[in-house]
């Protein structure tokens, strides 16, 4: 939808939905610009994403679920029809955001959202000293949840994820990307991203499905990554590409895990079978996976707490967007955040996103990683913004809808109870979020002890 279709259709019809007197909107469509009919959208990219185009006393108008205005009050309001004779603005319904700061929905770019069982045992023996081959030997880490999901039927799946998504849409989230990963076998990996497929139909929340194959080596192969990685290219991924139920492919590239040789042929797979490229690189051990994440032109490289100075540059120069997950460093009390600045003043697009999953990350709270990404690694509040936001939209594959807050976008949005966009960090500890609009509706409602209104897709 153009921009001047939009605008002639709110002169013709009141909105359904008026959002007026943000103290501030952080609209997140600033520069890259539109050019003359040229679309030049895309994330924003080093010293670009301070830029996150604030507007005092802010409105928004919305029709069908889609934005059809924004500006600041008087100038929403002056081009709204009225609905009567009296000459107030005809919408149907009215957010007064008074003394409280506007963002676009947050968007989770990394998550593992589908599962059975809990680890939070591991995080108590972690408190004792445990390492993490203590934990494995004591039955934990990732093959325990590899038990569990392995024995849940899809209902079991499917109400997890339901459960989960709306903890994260009362922390607002709107969108969110989901990896499969926990079953390691044909049946329990279709079966989590058929979950995800089912949850993100019947949620209000939009869940975005990677197939994740390449995750761990699963016991029944004994550590033959070599051998498990045949598997998942020759009879996985062809099984998951069939049902088209996964839109990107990702893998675990670390040392003892996947090499980057390995890395290359699972992605190069993925790519041959119409799944776009993700890659979990430099975590912990520096060996390329930024620079494969480049080479490939992958959508997103994620984790980076130990990339090169290289491996930095090549992202930038590639275009790829880096998600970093500052709450996983937080969970298992490590020092060794990714080097946000470095990559911001090396021109990279950095995201941000909570990675949550049960072992080493359970939080789904995007207000607390903005605190991580500014008390840890330095990131400005509206830094952390973009990333929360128009970056991670674009990790996934959802620029073109989500992330912004502009004239033809999915009416996403949320209400925080902060006074400015510089006071969100700050929220440490408690939600901060108090009204969530998606695709238009309202469906988290702070006024009158309201909380979540709705739980079906819109
Ligand atoms: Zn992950």
């Amino acid at each position: 939808m153009t921009m001047s279709v939009c605008t002639e259709t709110v002169r013709e019809r009141p909105s359904d939905l008026l959002l007026i007197h943000a103290a501030e909107l952080a609209t997140c469509s600033s520069a890259p610009r539109r050019h003359a009919g040229h679309d030049s959208d895309g994330p924003l990219c080093g010293a670009a994403m301070r830029d996150i185009g604030i507007i005092r006393d802010g409105a928004i108008a919305v029709r069908s679920g889609v934005i059809v205005d924004v500006g600041t009050t008087p100038e929403v309001l002056s081009r709204e029809p009225s609905g009567d004779a009296s000459g107030a603005p005809g919408a149907t319904q009215v957010i007064d955001a008074s003394g409280r700061t506007v963002f676009p929905g947050f968007v989770d770019a990394h998550t593992h959202l589908v599962y059975a069982g809990e680890r939070y045992r591991e995080h108590v023996m972690r408190l004792g000293g445990a390492k993490y081959l203590d934990i494995l030997a004591a039955g934990g880490g990732i093959l325990s949840t590899l038990t569990s999901t392995r024995s849940a039927s899809l209902t079991e799946l499917v109400a997890g994820a339901m459960k989960r998504l709306d903890t994260m849409l009362l922390h607002g989230t709107t969108t969110v990307e989901a990896k499969s990963g926990y079953g390691l076998d044909i049946d329990t990996e279709l079966r989590q991203l058929q979950a995800a497929k089912l949850a993100s139909e019947a949620h209000p929340v939009d869940v975005v499905s990677t197939f994740m194959g390449a995750h761990a080596v699963p016991p029944e192969f004994k550590g033959d990554s070599e051998g498990y990685l045949d598997f998942v290219l020759s009879e996985a991924l062809p099984a998951v590409a069939e049902q088209g139920i996964a839109e990107f492919c990702d893998v675990f590239c670390e040392e003892g895990v996947f090499s980057v040789e390995q890395s290359r042929q699972a992605l190069r797979a993925g790519i041959e079978h119409g799944l776009r490229p993700k890659i979990h690189a430099d975590e912990i051990f520096p060996i390329g996976g930024a620079s494969l994440a480049a080479e490939l032109g992958a959508v997103s490289a994620d984790h980076l707490a130990a990339a090169s100075s290289e491996g930095i540059r090549s992202l930038a120069r590639a275009g790829v967007v880096a998600v970093l997950l500052p709450a996983t460093v937080f969970t298992l009390m490590s020092e060794a955040y990714a080097d946000a600045r470095g990559m911001i003043d090396a021109g990279v697009a950095v995201a941000l996103a909570t990675d949550f999953n049960p072992g080493t990350s359970p939080t789904m709270s995007m207000s607390f990683v903005i605190t991580l990404a500014c008390l840890q690694m330095r990131m400005t509040p509206a830094e952390a913004v973009c990333a929360a936001t128009r970056n991670a939209a674009w990790a996934i594959g959802r620029g073109d809808r989500a992330g912004t807050i502009q004239v033809g976008r999915d009416a996403d949005f949320i209400v925080c109870d902060v006074p400015a966009v510089d006071a969100l960090p700050f929220s440490v500890g408690v939600n901060p979020v108090r009204d969530v609009v998606k695709r238009g509706v309202r469906v988290v409602k702070s006024a009158g002890g309201g909380g979540l209104l709705c739980r079906s897709r819109i």
